[in-house]
Parts: C-alpha cells; sequence; structure tokens
C-alpha cells in the first residue's frame, strides 16, 4: 500500500449506497471539496437534506453496472456484496479507485484514520487489516496533539516562507531549519511550542546569541533516544529530586524499563509514563534484598529483549554502590551499557548541611570511605590510623551509622583529636533531612541517643565547623515539609518550592511512578484544586504513596468537600495559592529537621 494525500477538489466521486456508512463519506469527499454524486434507491434523511441543498446529487436508483468508470474515486457502501463486487469490477477495469467499506478484498484504496491539526495531518492505517484498532490509537493520539500543533504547524509554514524570502545556500536553510525543530520540540515528551517573535527574527537575522551551541530544548528530555538493547546505570543523586541530571532524567525517560534501588525511589521522576517498566530491587521494610547476582541477571535479561535499561542507583552508580560490578557482568554478557553519573550522597549532603568539603586552609582532601567495613573483623580494613594522622582533611563516611561507634573508637586510638568537630547528615538534601554536629568523641553517643537512622553519612574534619553559619537548607520556611501537587497546580508548585518543600507532582493522570515517588519518603502533605484533582491524589494514596495522615491544602470548595468525602487526610481550606506557604508555615516543626 502506498500512503498518498489526493487533492479531490472539483472532481467527480461517486458513493454507492445511501445509508449511515454512505452518508460518513459523502462528508469526507464535501470536506474536501469533490462533487459528489449517490447512487442509492433510498437515502437516510440528511442525505436527502444534501440532495435538497445541491451539495450532493443523488441518482434516486440501483447502481448501473459500468458507471463507477466514470468517477475518480468510489465508495461502495451497500449492504448486498454482489452489488459491491459489480463496483468493485467496474473500478478496476476503468482504472478508478474503489473503497468497499469493511471489505479489504473489494479495495483499491484504504481511508486511513486522520488526525488533524491545522494543516498537520497524521494518518494511521493498517493495510485495511484492523480499522477498529487504528480508531482506538487515533482516539489515543487525539489527547497528546492539542490545538497548538496546528499553530505550530503555520509558525513553521510562516518561517519557511521567511527563510526562502532571502537567498541562502542549503546548508544554511537546513542549519535554520534544525534550530526551528530543536528549540520548538520536546521529542520525547511530544510537546511542541510556537515560537516567539523575537525568537523566529533573532533565528533569521543571524544575532541569534545561542548559534553555535546546540539550540535550545522544549523540555529537558528531548534528544534522541539511544538504541535498544542498551543499559544506563543511572546516578539518581542523594535524595532531592531536583539533583538528578538532565541525562539521567533524560534516559529514564527514554527506557523500557528501570531497575531502581530504594534510596533511588525519591529521585524517580513522578511523571514517568505508566508505559515503563519499574523493577524495585532495594532493601525495603520487611523485605530482603534482592541479591547482587539476580539483579545482574535482571539487567541482562531485559537488556537481551531489545529493551532500553536504566539502572537506577542511589547518589552516584560508582560511589559504594556496586555500580562496577554491574558494569563487568554486563561486560561479560556482551550488553552495551554507559554510566550517568550522580551526585553522591557525601557531597550533597554536606552542601545542604552547610559544610564545604574542601576549603582553604582547611582541607586539602577529601576521603571517601565506607564504614561497613570496620565492623567486619576479617577482609580488608580501612586505614583508620591513616585518617586519623591528617587534620587537613574532610572524612565523608559512608553506611556508617552502626558501625559509628567503632570508627570513632579507631580514630581515637590512632591519635586524632576528640575535639575534631564532627556531624551525621540523616536523609541528606531531603525533606526529612536532619543533622547532628558534636565533637568526634560525642558524636556516637549523641546520634545513638537522638536515634539517627540509615541513610546517613557522617562528616569529620575542621570544615565541619561551618555548618552552624552556613546551613541554609534547614533555615527555608518550609524545610521539612514534602508535599504531593497535582501537575496542573505549576503557581502552588512555584510557591511551595520557592519555600524550601520537596515537591511530588502527579501528572494526569497519575501513574506507577508517582506512587513509588511519592511513597519513598513521608508526606506531609497534599495540595487539590478541584474535585477531579482529588479523585487523583486519592487513587495514589490507595495505592500506598503515603501513609499515616496528611495535611490536604484545598484550592476550592469541591475539591474540599470532596477531600473529606474520600477521607483524604486533615482538610485545609486556602484561598489561593500565597496562602498556602503561610498556612503550611504555621505548623509545628519541632525537631522536624535539625536534633
Ligand atoms: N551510591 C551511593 C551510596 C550508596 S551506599 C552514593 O553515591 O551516594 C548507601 C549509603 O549512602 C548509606 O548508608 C548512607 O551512608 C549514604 N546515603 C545515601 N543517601 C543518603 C542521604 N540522602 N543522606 C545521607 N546519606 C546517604
Amino acid at each position: 500500500m502506498f500512503p498518498v494525500a489526493v487533492a479531490l477538489r472539483g472532481r467527480p466521486c461517486l458513493v454507492v449506497g445511501g445509508g449511515g456508512v454512505a452518508l460518513r463519506k459523502v462528508h469526507s469527499l464535501l470536506g474536501e471539496g469533490a462533487r459528489v454524486t449517490v447512487v442509492a434507491p433510498a437515502v437516510c434523511e440528511e442525505l436527502e437534506g444534501l440532495a435538497e441543498a445541491g451539495r450532493v446529487q443523488w441518482e434516486k436508483r440501483p447502481y448501473r453496472a459500468g458507471e463507477a468508470a466514470s468517477y475518480w474515486l468510489v465508495f461502495a457502501a451497500t449492504d448486498d456484496r454482489t452489488v459491491n463486487q459489480q463496483v468493485f469490477h467496474d473500478g478496476e477495469r476503468g482504472g478508478v479507485l474503489v473503497n468497499v467499506v469493511d471489505d479489504p478484498e473489494l479495495c483499491s484504496f484504504h481511508v486511513p484514520a486522520r488526525l488533524r491539526r491545522g494543516s498537520l495531518d497524521i494518518a494511521l492505517a493498517s493495510q485495511g487489516e484492523a480499522p477498529f484498532l487504528v480508531r482506538r490509537l487515533r482516539q489515543v493520539l487525539e489527547r497528546h496533539f492539542g490545538p497548538e500543533w496546528g499553530e505550530w504547524v503555520q509558525a513553521a509554514a510562516r518561517f519557511r516562507a521567511a527563510v526562502r524570502q532571502v537567498p541562502r545556500e542549503a546548508g544554511e536553510v537546513e542549519a535554520l531549519f534544525d534550530r526551528f525543530f530543536a528549540s520548538t520540540v520536546d521529542a520525547e515528551r511530544l510537546q511542541v511550542r510556537v515560537p516567539t517573535a523575537e525568537e523566529l527574527a533573532a533565528w533569521l537575522g543571524g544575532t541569534d546569541s545561542a548559534a553555535g551551541t546546540p539550540p535550545q530544548p522544549v523540555g529537558a528530555d528531548s534528544g534522541t533516544a539511544p538504541r535498544p538493547g542498551l543499559v544506563s546505570l543511572v546516578g539518581s543523586g542523594p535524595g532531592d529530586p531536583g539533583l538528578l541530571t538532565l541525562k539521567g532524567r533524560k534516559r529514564l525517560f527514554s527506557a523500557h524499563a528501570v531497575v531502581y534501588d530504594r534510596l533511588a525511589g525519591n529521585a524517580l521522576p513522578s511523571d514517568l509514563p505508566a508505559s515503563v517498566e519499574l523493577y524495585p530491587v532495594g532493601k525495603e521494610a520487611g523485605h530482603h534484598p534482592v541479591p547482587q547476582e539476580e539483579i545482574n541477571q535482571l539487567l541482562v535479561r531485559l537488556a537481551r529483549q531489545g529493551k532500553r535499561v536504566v539502572r537506577f542507583k542511589g547518589g552516584d552508580p560508582y560511589v559504594f554502590g556496586r555500580g562496577g560490578e554491574e558494569a563487568e557482568a554486563l561486560v561479560a554478557a556482551g550488553i552495551p551499557f554507559e554510566v550517568v553519573p550522580g551526585i553522591t550522597a557525601a557531597v550533597g549532603a554536606a552542601a545542604y548541611a552547610g559544610i564545604p568539603v574542601t576549603h582553604r586552609g582547611e582541607a586539602m582532601r577529601l576521603t571517601l570511605v565506607t564504614a561497613h567495613e570496620a565492623a567486619k573483623p576479617e577482609g580488608p580494613q580501612v586505614r583508620w590510623d591513616l585518617l586519623a594522622a591528617d587534620p587537613q582533611a574532610t572524612i565523608a563516611g559512608y553506611m556508617g551509622v552502626a558501625s559509628l561507634a567503632q570508627v570513632v573508637q579507631q580514630l581515637l586510638a590512632a591519635g586524632m583529636d576528640p575535639r575534631t568537630p564532627a556531624a551525621l547528615v540523616e536523609r541528606g538534601t531531603t525533606a526529612h533531612q536532619r543533622t547532628v554536629k558534636a565533637e568526634l568523641a560525642a558524636l556516637p553517643e549523641r546520634a545513638a541517643a537522638l536515634g539517627v537512622q540509615p541513610p546517613a553519612v557522617f562528616l569529620i574534619g575542621r570544615t565541619v565547623s561551618h555548618m552552624d553559619r552556613l546551613g541554609w537548607f534547614a533555615l527555608q520556611p518550609l524545610a521539612g515539609e514534602r508535599a504531593v501537587v497535582p501537575a496542573r497546580q505549576g503557581e502552588a508548585a512555584a510557591q511551595l518550592e520557592a519555600a524550601g518543600a520537596e515537591l511530588v507532582v502527579v501528572p494526569s493522570p497519575p501513574t506507577p511512578a508517582t506512587v513509588v515517588a511519592a511513597a519513598a519518603s513521608p508526606v506531609t502533605s497534599c495540595v487539590a484544586g478541584s474535585a477531579a484533582e482529588v479523585e487523583e491524589l486519592h487513587w495514589c494514596g490507595e495505592r500506598g504513596a503515603w501513609s499515616g495522615r496528611v495535611r490536604v491544602l484545598c484550592l476550592s470548595r469541591e475539591a474540599a468537600g470532596r477531600a473529606r468525602e474520600v477521607a483524604l487526610g486533615h482538610v485545609i481550606q486556602v484561598a489561593d495559592p500565597e496562602e498556602l506557604v503561610a498556612s503550611l508555615g504555621r505548623r509545628e516543626h519541632a525537631g522536624s529537621q535539625d536534633f
């Protein structure tokens, strides 16, 4: 089948039959400006009306053998197969295109399902074999292609005309078209935007300051997807969803499957489409973690199915993350892979807690060390004695909550100053970050008394003393707040984020990733603007996005009413997004971010 778009204006076309199906065909033909003749002994009311109005020519009689041959394009929609066959054969003999509705054998052409946005036409076809599917697929696409696509094509047409007005080299023309496309299309999310007049003028006039550098994408996710079968080891960063890299996010959105650790869940994009398969492999309460060997096998298996796989790991994949072992297993299996680094926990947590990990005159070295090994008497050991001997350094210890006392003991035994500033940062960079600072010798006891839980990193060294002045994160008005906000409430989201709240943005409809991201750490509040948004939040809540009672800030009476009906949480009605921050700020923050 060879797809073509045919100009029908003024051309004679025939529709045999007078029922509802015939009527639809008549409408499509009239829409293209064809001259339409209907042949049928009887027609439906609407067709009769069209005939009376002179818009179609109605021949009130049965089909006559041979007559199809004198038209340009013919539809047969009678319920008599012999008549339909006759029309088809007449068409074949006369070299005329015939379509017998719902009878692929009697068709020399098919009409694709069509999605039209201005002059943009998206045609879908299945060689006539599964039109029902094509129609449904069109409905799916309908939702994705808003009216802006029509405006975008119109803008592109104007741009093309403007480009052509001036004589230019072919290469320059292509470069301009590339710029228009790359700057206005988010290829992964299928979104377009109409460029501003200033942008167009800048591109055309060559005064584009970004010329020579890659054009500005629509969102963060544009670009081509890597080929299938590739495994990307992606670091999620330390927890704050905003600390995931652009490349990591891009890989997640073009993945078929995401294999994620529990700690990485907090930074999983909550708007990741439902079509992305999610495989949790981390430690979860009451469940044993999936053994490393099984994770390796899962990655290999998914990649061999031709999938683009993201192995989504906390912090950086190669910093105490066993990413190296996974990469080795992939290489051994002949699977292509790449690494997308992430901000490692110690670096992220230190920055949020107010600890510069290096500082002129104070710390010339940063040691990332696992404290875990200290707990094992046999096997390789960390040379704590060497670390203790260097006061111009910062020690960042991972996996150290349980073995902190032993580590400190070893450092002190090796002669480290017991008054060295030291800190523990629990759930660093997240809404639930808590910090404790003490002199080295006192840290284990303080931490135990305050019940510090993993994940936490300890930081030891003179630079820790800056915390008191540089600890900016905990000072934000909404530090400690983790709010679930519908994507439509952009204004509310902006206000909350600016005040320091961590957000879980809920797309419409929510997806499984929304639930995973929300459930990764405790939710303190939700925002809803309408009853429909309450329903979507309720959907997430029912699936375990949070447990316990959350505060539900409703921006309308309708939302508040529905939130009470479904018992979403403690309902508070607020007048507008600006009031959100004030009403959340009013609550007691007792001990929520600092010990
Ligand atoms: N690959 C990760 C580390 C994994 S090991 C990275 O680069 O960050 C797990 C340890 O990381 C935890 O025991 C804890 O010490 C540390 N960790 C991870 N996330 C953390 C966070 N948000 N705050 C503090 N420590 C964290």
